[in-house]
């Protein structure tokens, strides 16, 4: 029931104004799928979690293997450092973390991903999936549809989570990241698209918030250039909001009944 309570009021909040605080009973959850991927939540957190103190997870689903190395100097064994800067991001952003061990990405398409990481039991990721879900209050992933890059690991994400929530008797409100980005040279460089629409019940990031980006991109020296990181502090102003619109939850759960 405690969840019931606070989030009506932080949500209103929120969309009113970013600086006002919400109850410190608010318990939110970003779910990604890399070390780094809160990069695209991280003008959202750096409001809820280090503006307005909630009690903040950053989950990462994988280890991020497959990335590439964006520094110079070299990365040594990838996994660590990835893991090493994750909980550095998680410093920068006031939150704790947590970090399973799925297979970074190596399909194309995002059911694929999911019959991948579900090894054969996707009862069993649903689960896992939900007794993690059910200890927050705002949960804030992807969008199913685009992933805000495309990427099918982001979409995979999006869909294990709402589909782990429609099966819940009372699940926390999700909501997607609504914003599109490119991410180009070889994965490190990302160019956000304008702030799109904002649908109604939206969570909305602060102007000011924008620099939690950049916090979070001078941790990731592993994936982001010094060039890379010069754009992103270069932003256009219109595209600087982040969006989180809250998500309808799908009626049935079809890639879980995939061969
Ligand atoms: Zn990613």
């Amino acid at each position: 029931m405690l969840r019931r309570l606070p989030l009506p009021i932080a949500v209103a909040l929120l969309v009113a104004s970013c600086r006002s605080a919400v109850p410190t009973s608010t318990r939110v959850l970003w779910i990604g799928a890399h070390p780094d991927d809160e990069i695209f939540a991280a003008p959202l957190l750096y409001d809820l979690c280090v503006r307005q103190r909630a009690s903040c997870t950053i989950l990462a689903l994988t280890l991020g293997e497959r990335g590439a190395c964006a520094d110079p100097r070299g990365c040594g064994d990838l996994v660590k450092r990835r893991s090493s800067e994750l909980l550095q991001s998680g410093a920068a952003l006031h939150a704790s973390i947590q970090q399973w061990t799925l297979p970074d990405g190596a399909e194309f398409d995002p059911r694929d991903v999911l019959r991948r990481w579900s090894e054969g039991d996707c009862q069993h990721l649903l689960g896992r999936m939900r007794r993690v879900i059910d200890r927050a209050t705002i949960v804030l992933t992807f969008d199913a549809a685009h992933g805000t890059s495309l990427h099918p690991d982001h979409r995979a994400v999006a869909m294990l989570v709402t589909s782990a929530a429609a099966a819940m008797q009372d699940p926390p409100p999700i909501y997607g990241i609504a914003n599109r980005a490119e991410v180009s040279g070889g994965g490190t460089a990302i160019d956000f698209a304008a702030t799109p629409p904002i649908p109604r019940g939206s969570l909305v990031s602060d102007r000011g918030s924008w620099s939690g980006v950049v916090s979070v991109a001078q941790v990731y020296r592993s994936q982001f250039s010094d060039q890379a990181i010069a754009r992103l502090r270069h932003t256009p102003a219109d595209a600087r909001r982040i969006v989180a619109a809250p998500v309808t939850l799908p009626p049935t759960v079809d890639w879980c009944a995939l061969p």
